[in-house]
Formats: structure tokens, sequence, C-alpha cells
């Protein structure tokens, strides 16, 4: 059984969906007023394995992650300028324009990291109404109160605001008191703008709209409330976000939804943790990012991130440096390379000298020794206990080198790899992702293909087969091509394991 880490229990709970197999799923989504980098990528592709979890698992997953192109202030409190309007300065263009120019890229990105889509990608510039509904019945249930400039919402009337960061409201007064300046008529400094109106430090605001306190814009948190409320709604199974958002955001999404319904808004909340460089978050502001650009332009494949982000537990700080990187590209290619030859039966005929020449031809299903089948299910229910166990992806990965070192026959540890490859989502099944590791010839090998071309252009052929079997022994293969000899190294298994 699925076992997640509740961060509202703050334990691990067996998973069950309110209307199985239905699992309603919102992961909190991107501010679009810059580039994603690749912390982002982390927290986008543990949702992805989140989502291809439950759906091997059988479940139906209805999958929301919001757009926000308004109200994000600098601070995710309610501090600084709007991060559009910033954006929008930093460029010279509108903020609608820099709003759909990252939405894009942001997509763009995702895709290179092989992140299945969500079903929606609502904005929140396009659900402005829904937003106020919300704030409408927030008044009417004596949450929100209006200020000359902004609607706040009161935490203190709302019992449960500290049940998901586990601590006092005093002490978190404590605590912001001397980072967040606060809106000038605001009761408590936890209280946070539903609506904030265009005057003072917003009279310039290029996005507004009409509403019943003005015009003005939306407070950040709102949106994500509205919009898993539309498509999935008032109550749904899992919601995630970065480990940041266990302090404010998902505080005031649930004080904001529940206020409004009545209902309890999430069942399962999960956080995951930082990506961080030298131990520190890695983030715009304080400079210390990179882009997948940045990491293409290295030399290295977006999925040898992907595999990087795989050997670090989501609950942990993963620590990016380039190195490590490294080794992740290493251990991907040396794994692509495994399934190409076991496609190609390659691995498993080298050891069977005669049987070289096959080394193209496809697997033969043969039929399983019972112990064999036993080894099989073994790493099957191996890699399900290590995913279930919390999405224990480094786990699951050494269950995956598990698999390719054992003993099984090569067409089911290539089906094996392949099931796996559903949760992992690397991309195994594409030949195309072949690293074409150039095969280097050694001096020895070079001249022996000269000496066999030579005896096979003077129709020697006795010898040159002589010499065919020379070469094969020394770990090489030869394919005769209308353009010459093709030659390539037989790896053993062993040299290609991490
Ligand atoms: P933002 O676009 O800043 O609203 O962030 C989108 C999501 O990415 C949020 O859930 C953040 O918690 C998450 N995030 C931002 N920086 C990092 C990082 N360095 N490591 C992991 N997740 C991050
Ligand atoms: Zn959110």
């Amino acid at each position: 059984m699925l076992q997640l880490y509740n961060s509202l229990t703050r334990k691990n709970e067996p998973f069950e969906p309110i209307n199985p197999p239905h699992v309603s799923l919102y992961t909190c989504g991107p501010t679009v007023y810059d580039y994603p980098h690749i912390g982002h990528g982390r927290k986008y592709v543990m949702d992805d394995i989140l989502k291809r979890t439950l759906t091997a698992f059988g479940y139906e997953v209805k999958h929301v992650q919001n757009i926000t192109d308004v109200g994000h202030l600098v601070s995710d409190a309610d501090e600084g300028e709007d991060k559009l309007e910033k954006g929008a300065k930093r460029e010279k263009k509108t903020v609608w324009q820099v709003a759909k120019y990252y939405e894009d890229e942001f997509n763009k990105d995702m895709k290179k990291l092989n992140i299945l889509p969500p079903d929606y990608q609502p904005r929140a510039t396009e659900h402005i109404q829904e937003q106020i509904n919300i704030i409408h019945k927030l008044f009417e249930k004596g949450y929100a109160y209006d200020t000359p400039e902004a609607v706040y919402f009161d935490v203190t009337k709302f019992n449960k605001y500290s049940e998901l960061f586990g601590q006092s409201l005093e002490d978190k007064q404590i605590a912001s008191r001397e980072k967040v300046k606060t809106g000038e008529h605001k009761k408590h400094s936890a209280d946070f703008a539903l609506w904030f109106k265009r005057v003072g430090r917003f009279s310039d605001h290029t996005m507004h709209w009409e509403s019943p306190w003005g015009d003005g814009f939306p407070g950040w948190h709102i949106e994500c409330s509205a919009m898993s409320m539309k498509y999935l709604g008032e109550t749904i199974d899992i919601h995630t976000g970065g480990i940041d958002h266990l302090s404010i955001h998902h505080p005031n999404e649930i004080a904001q939804s529940e206020g409004a319904t009545g209902k309890q808004f999430v069942r399962f909340w999960m956080h995951y943790n930082f990506l961080t460089v030298d131990r520190t978050k890695m983030s715009k502001s304080l400079g210390n990012f990179y882009r997948i650009q940045d990491v293409e332009q290295k030399g290295f494949d977006p999925l040898d991130l992907r595999y990087f982000y795989l050997t670090a537990h989501y609950r942990t700080q993963q620590n990016f440096t380039w190195v490590a990187l490294e080794s992740a590209k290493s251990a991907r290619n040396k794994l692509m390379n495994i399934i190409n030859q076991l496609r190609s039966g390659g691995i498993y005929d080298a050891k069977n000298k005669s049987a070289m020449n096959r080394a193209t031809t496809n697997f033969k299903r043969t039929i399983l020794s019972p112990e064999k089948l036993q080894k099989t299910k073994s790493f099957q229910e191996k890699f399900s206990q290590a995913i279930e166990n919390d999405l224990n992806t480094p786990e699951a990965l050494a269950v995956v080198w598990g698999a390719v070192k054992s003993n099984i026959p090569s067409e089911d540890k290539y089906d094996l790899l392949m099931s796996f490859d559903e949760i992992l989502g690397l991309r195994l099944s594409d030949s195309r992702q072949q690293t074409a590791e150039k095969t280097v010839i050694p001096h020895e090998i070079q001249s022996l293909l000269d000496q066999r071309a030579q005896l096979r252009k003077e129709k020697k052929f006795n010898e040159a087969d002589q010499i065919r079997k020379q070469i094969e022994d020394k770990g090489y293969i030869i394919e005769d091509m209308s353009t010459g000899q093709k030659v390539r190294a037989i790896k053993s298994l062993d040299s290609l394991m991490p």
C-alpha cells in the first residue's frame, strides 16, 4: 500500500483517495516572471514521480497546476512589489508579455525533464471572479476585514491556522516581526491580503480589476484556493509544494478555503525539500541558480538532471554540484547502454561467442525457470516497496541496478526495467536517447582490422576469418558493411555498472 508523508499529521500515512479510483491532485505552479531554475526542476520532477506512481497504482489522476501571473509579491508575505511588475520593468515589456513568455519557457523546460503535463493549467488572471466569490464568503463568515490598502484575512479567527507549520501564532509573530513589514492597517502580522487595492505603493499596478472593495488585484494565496476548488472540488486528495510553502502560502490556502467552505481543504499535504548550492537554497534572489539551458550548454541531457534528482529522497535537501551531475550522467549513460544492448541481445549473446553475429537480432522469449521467475518477481516487489515507502527514489534506483546486475534473462530484465521506467520517467525505452558512445579502437585492433581488410581484398577468406576470431577474442564485434568494416566493443555487464 502506498504510504505518503503527510505534513499535516507529520507522519507517513497509507494513501486512500476520497473517491477511488479517482485522485485529485493540485501542485502549486510557477510564478511566471523569470526563467525556471533547476531548483524548480526538482520540485516538478517530484510531482511527476508522485503522479506516475499514482497512475501505476491504478488510480485515475486529475492534475491541476496553476500559473501565477499576478499577486505574488517579492516576499511570500505581503512585502515588496508584484513579481510580474518587476519582470515587466526589467524587460521593458508588458506584464502580459512577460507572463506569456515565461509560461512557455517553463513548459518547454518541464517537457525537457520528461514531466507529464497537468490536465489543467489555469492562470490566476483568468479566475478573478472565482477569487472574488471566495472573498465574499469570507466576509459573510467573519474572516475578512476591509482596510484602506487591502482586504485582509484575520488569522486569529481561524483556530486551526497553525496546524500545518506546527508553531504557535505567537512564536510565528515574534519570528516574523523583524522581517515582515506588514500593511499599515493589519491587525496581526500573520494576517494576509486577499485583495490589494490600487492605492499607495500599488497605485500604478498594471493588472487590476473592479471588485466590491475597489479597483485592485488579488493576493497571491487566494488563487490556489479558487482554482483548486473550481477544477477539483472543495476537498481534494493531495496538494504539493516546496517546503517554503509550509509556513505561509499553504496555511493561508487552508485558512481561506476552510474558512469559506467549512470543509477540510486537502487530505494529504506534501512538501519537497530544496535543491541547494553550497547548502544554500538555489534561488533567483541569491543569484546562485542554474537554468536547464546552462546544464545543456555544459553537455548534459536534461534527463541526467532528472536522474540526479532521483538519487535523493524528496524530503531531504539535495546539494547540486557539477561533479554530482557528472556522475548522474555517467550512471544514466551506462543504464541506456545496457538497455540498448539488452534490446539488441548484445550482452546476452556476447557470452555465447558462436551467437555473436546475431547481435542485432531480437529476443526470443524463453520460458523462465521458477527460480528466475521468483527473482524477477522479487525485483518488482522491491521496487514497489521502495516507491510505496513515501516515494523512495534512491532506493528504487538501487533496485534498478540490482536487477541489471542479476542473472535474470535479458528479455525479462528489459521488460522489468521498462516497467520501472513508467515511474522513473527516464525514457529508458527511447532508443534515440542512446548515448552515441564512440568505440575507441586500440592500435592493436586497428592493425588486425587492416590486415583482415587486406586479406579479404585478396580473397583469402579463411585467413580473414581467423583474424576476425582474434578480434572477437579481444572483445570486439565486426560487422561487414558495404562501406567497410564496422567494429564495436562487446561490453561486459560489469564494465557498464556505476
Ligand atoms: P515559484 O515560481 O518561486 O513560486 O516556485 C515554484 C515552486 O518551486 C515552489 O513550490 C517552490 O517551493 C519551488 N522551489 C523554488 N526554489 C526551489 C529550490 N531551490 N529547490 C526546490 N524547490 C524550489
Ligand atoms: Zn499555491
